[in-house]
C-alpha cells in the first residue's frame, strides 16, 4: 500500500508522456527494494563525470519519417496499446477513413483485446503492428523510477520485456516486429544498444499527441494540427473513456481534410536520434 501511494504521487508529479494511459500499474519487476524505490529520482539525470551508481541518465528519443517535400505533408500516426481496453472511436475512424497507422502492442493488451486485434489483422494494408513490450515496464537497465514506475532494472529484465513482447506478438499471429517502443518512451543509452542488438529499432516520436491520454480533446486536436512534413505522432488507443480519444478523431479528420499523407513506419525510412535507428537522424 505504501508503494502504491508513493507511485500515485509520483505519477502526478511529472507530466507523463505515456504512463497516464494506464489504468493499472504494471507488475513490479523483481527484485527492487523498497529503499531503492524511495530514493530513486523520478526523472533522473547524471552530472558529467558522475561516479558509478549515480542517477541514470534517461533519453526520450525523437523519430521522423522521410519528408515528402513541399507542398506535400507526410505524417506517421503511431498509437500505443499499453494495456486495458481499445478506443473504438479511434480504431473505427482509422478503418472508415482508410488512414494507415502503426500500433505498438504489449502482451498484456493482446491477451485482453482479441476482437480489436482481429480487426487490425484484417486490415494489413492499414495497420503495422509493432512491439510495446511484455508487461509495459520501462526499458531502462538500472533500478530507477520513471514517472513513479519501477524500470526493468537490469539488462536481463530489459531483454525479457523486449523479447517477451515480440514472442507474444508472434504467438498471436502478428508478423515479426521490427520496432520497439518501451513503456514511458524513455530509455538509458545501454538499454537502447541492447534493444538494437536484439534486432529492433527503437521508435521515438516527434509530437506528443495526447500526453498519455491525459489531454482534453481540443488540446489533442491542436497537437495533431501542429504536425509538419516528416513528423511522427504518438497517442494512445487504449483509453476509450478519456476525452483525448475524441481529440484524436478530430485531429485525424482535420489532417485528412488538409490533404496530409499518412504513412506507417515501415513505409518510409524513419530516422531517430540517440542511436535508436539504423539510419541516424541528421
Ligand atoms: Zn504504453
Amino acid at each position: 500500500m505504501i508503494r502504491l501511494l508513493f507511485t500515485s504521487a509520483a505519477l502526478f508529479a511529472a507530466v507523463p508522456v505515456a504512463m497516464a494511459a494506464n489504468t493499472t500499474l504494471p507488475a513490479a519487476p523483481a527484485p527492487v527494494s523498497t529503499a531503492a524505490l524511495a530514493t530513486a529520482p523520478t526523472v533522473p539525470s547524471a552530472p558529467k563525470g558522475a561516479p558509478a551508481g549515480a542517477p541514470t541518465k534517461l533519453v526520450e528519443p525523437h523519430l521522423h519519417v522521410l519528408k515528402a517535400g513541399k507542398p506535400a505533408v507526410r505524417v506517421a500516426l503511431t498509437f500505443d496499446a499499453c494495456m486495458g481496453k481499445t478506443d473504438m472511436r479511434i480504431l473505427d475512424t482509422l478503418i472508415n477513413q482508410q488512414v494507415p497507422a502503426t500500433i505498438f502492442v504489449t502482451a498484456r493488451w493482446l491477451r485482453t483485446n482479441p476482437e480489436a486485434l482481429a480487426l487490425m489483422l484484417a486490415h494489413p494494408d492499414l495497420f503495422e503492428l509493432e512491439n510495446h513490450g511484455l508487461n509495459h515496464i520501462p526499458a531502462v537497465d538500472r533500478p530507477t523510477l520513471v514517472y513513479g514506475i519501477p524500470a526493468a532494472g537490469s539488462p536481463d529484465a530489459v531483454a525479457r520485456e523486449v523479447q517477451g513482447g515480440a514472442d507474444a506478438m508472434l504467438a498471436h499471429g502478428i508478423p515479426k516486429a521490427r520496432w520497439f517502443r518501451g513503456a514511458t518512451a524513455k530509455y538509458d543509452a545501454s538499454a537502447i544498444a541492447e534493444i538494437r542488438a536484439l534486432g529492433f529499432e527503437v521508435a521515438g516520436y516527434s509530437i506528443n499527441g495526447d500526453s498519455g491520454a491525459s489531454l482534453p480533446a481540443a488540446a489533442v486536436e491542436k497537437q495533431y494540427l501542429s504536425a509538419r512534413d516528416g513528423d511522427v505522432l504518438i497517442s494512445h488507443i487504449n483509453q476509450p473513456t478519456h476525452a483525448s480519444g475524441e481529440g484524436v478523431v478530430k485531429g485525424i479528420l482535420d489532417m485528412k481534410a488538409k490533404g496530409v499523407q499518412f504513412v506507417r513506419l515501415e513505409d518510409f525510412a524513419a530516422k531517430g536520434d540517440d542511436n535508436t535507428t539504423q539510419q541516424a537522424a541528421r
